[in-house]
């Protein structure tokens, strides 16, 4: 089951050269999830092939450098026709900005659009995963980072040994890997836990959007697959960090030192480290060594973690 992570713009503040402003896709079995849609994202999705069919855009607060790029996206779907709903979720107070940004520069959307605030701590439910709300802290602002968390996957099922045990490959086989224990015409009754294994952790990828490094992130992260933190400025304006409700490189590694997180993305970084970020790697791997510095376009497949022999 493929998850994948795609950046469409790893720039804070503003676009440049290289990079341009907050956006990214989780692209989960053929479902598109996207977190912050700041200015120019769609020519983004067409260069880097992510899908227009997309129903979720999540944003992580109401800065334009995170949103303005839904303007033109919604333009863009309505002249392909678009039907289908469109779900754009905020946190508290962000309904008023996404009206507004939804009806911007043409009258009417021809489909659906559908605005629902999220409180930190609130989480939409799908088949097999959920989205988590959680609160971050940038600028007193109203500010949510979000965790995509899998379910637990079933145990591994041992098709040797139902074989070995006389047990006839069908719907048998089905039954007990759901948990159910099975008779036998010959009076056996076989538990679950003989053919089955553990269940399998699924994976979780946290996002934090703009924030200070706090608590709430940690919590959110334990144990994360990945952490896409945010990391704007160096160690050398660790206090423009503090004043702009921003994390430098090395506070952004803490985190996800302290969350136990197996690998950490670093993404929306100050125009000054746009052409190198080399810096602020280095200084990230001091405390985090399993650290990514994010580029345009990047794409990173999650693996389970029993894939890559980290349990
Ligand atoms: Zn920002
Ligand atoms: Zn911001």
């Amino acid at each position: 089951m493929s998850l994948a992570i795609r950046l469409l713009g790893t720039s804070a503040s503003r676009p440049t050269v290289e990079r341009n402003v907050s956006s990214l896709a989780l692209v989960r079995e053929g479902e598109t999830l996207m977190f912050d849609c700041g200015e120019g994202t769609q020519r983004q999705m067409m260069r880097y092939g992510v899908s227009f069919s997309l129903e979720d855009i999540f944003f992580t607060h109401m800065h334009a450098d995170h949103l303005l790029g839904v303007v033109g996206l919604i333009r863009t779907m309505a002249l392909q026709g678009r039907h289908e709903r469109l779900r754009l979720w905020g946190p508290r107070g962000s309904s008023r900005v996404l009206n507004r940004a939804e009806s911007l520069g043409f009258e009417r959307a021809t489909f659906p659009v559908e605005i629902i605030e999220l409180e930190a701590g609130e989480k939409v439910d799908r088949q097999s995963y959920s989205i988590r709300a959680f609160a971050v802290d940038h600028r007193g602002s109203s500010s949510i980072g979000y965790a995509l968390v899998e379910e637990d996957r079933k145990g591994r099922f041992n098709p040797d040994l139902a074989r070995e045990l006389g047990i006839p490959e069908g719907p048998l086989w089905g039954q007990i890997h759901r948990g159910i224990p099975i008779s036998l015409p010959d009076g056996r009754v076989i538990e679950p836990s003989v053919l089955v294994g553990p269940q399998r952790p699924g994976r979780t990828v946290v996002i934090t959007g703009d924030t200070r490094p706090c608590a709430a992130t940690i919590d959110a992260a334990r144990n994360a697959d990945v952490l896409i933190h945010e990391a704007t400025f160096g160690d050398e304006e660790a206090e423009r960090a503090i004043e702009t409700g921003h994390s430098t490189a090395r506070e952004a590694a803490t985190v996800a030192r302290d969350a136990g997180v197996r690998q950490l993305l670093l993404t929306h970084f100050s125009a000054r480290y746009s052409r190198d970020a080399f810096e602020l790697l280095r200084e990230a791997q001091q405390v985090h060594s399993e650290t990514l510095i994010g580029k345009d376009g990047m794409e990173l497949e999650v693996p389970f973690r029993d894939a890559v022999g980290a349990v």
